[in-house]
């Protein structure tokens, strides 16, 4: 992911140029989805709304319970730490917490997946920003999105396997094209 120029750096990465191109497109009614395989919660940050936002790889802004599954948020987690509790167990359960995002060999959240495909299957334009498109499932919402008569649109630095068969490819990156793209509309 492109960082904006001249963005102030501190502990946090901030929301950029094209999180804010997003939610302006959300704004104006124009979005249906973001699916995104990043961890970082900035598309809400920026202003995405929560409920349109399908994070595949999950989120570091919430634990999980690894016995029963429950999920609250990191900050109710640390803020236990913080007051004494080294290693917090789950309320509901007693089990242990993580980060609620997809480590390495999990296998990925249903529910997020189906909501990724359906919204694939159900869009006229599939814009994949900065993504190489090499990894499943994202690699594959592509092909979903084709085979329901969609246009697909990729912002990428990089070539992908489906540059062939993108309605438009912008090969920037995503800072300073993705605006200046859903601007022009
Ligand atoms: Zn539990």
């Amino acid at each position: 992911m492109a960082h904006a120029r001249g963005a102030v750096r501190t502990g946090a990465p901030l929301p950029n140029a094209g999180h804010a191109a997003l939610v302006d497109l959300e704004r104006q009614g124009r979005l249906r989805t973001i699916v995104t395989q990043n961890v970082d919660g900035l598309h809400q940050a920026a202003g995405c709304s929560p409920d349109r936002v399908v994070e595949i790889h999950g989120t570091v802004h919430e634990v999980e319970c690894l016995g029963c599954g429950d999920r609250t948020t990191m900050r109710s987690a640390l803020e236990r730490v913080a007051s004494g509790e080294p290693d917090p167990a789950c309320l509901v359960c007693g089990g242990i917490l993580k980060s609620a995002t997809i480590s390495f060999g999990q296998e990925l959240d249903a529910r997020a997946v189906t909501a990724a495909v359906a919204a694939a299957r159900d869009c006229d334009v599939f814009l994949a920003v900065g993504t190489s498109l090499q990894v499943w499932p994202v690699a594959g919402l592509v092909e979903v999105a084709l085979r329901s008569g969609a246009q697909v649109v990729i912002v990428n630095a990089e070539p992908t396997p489906f540059d062939d068969l993108a309605s438009l490819l912008v090969a920037e990156p995503i800072g300073a094209s993705l605006p200046r793209l859903l601007t022009a509309g």
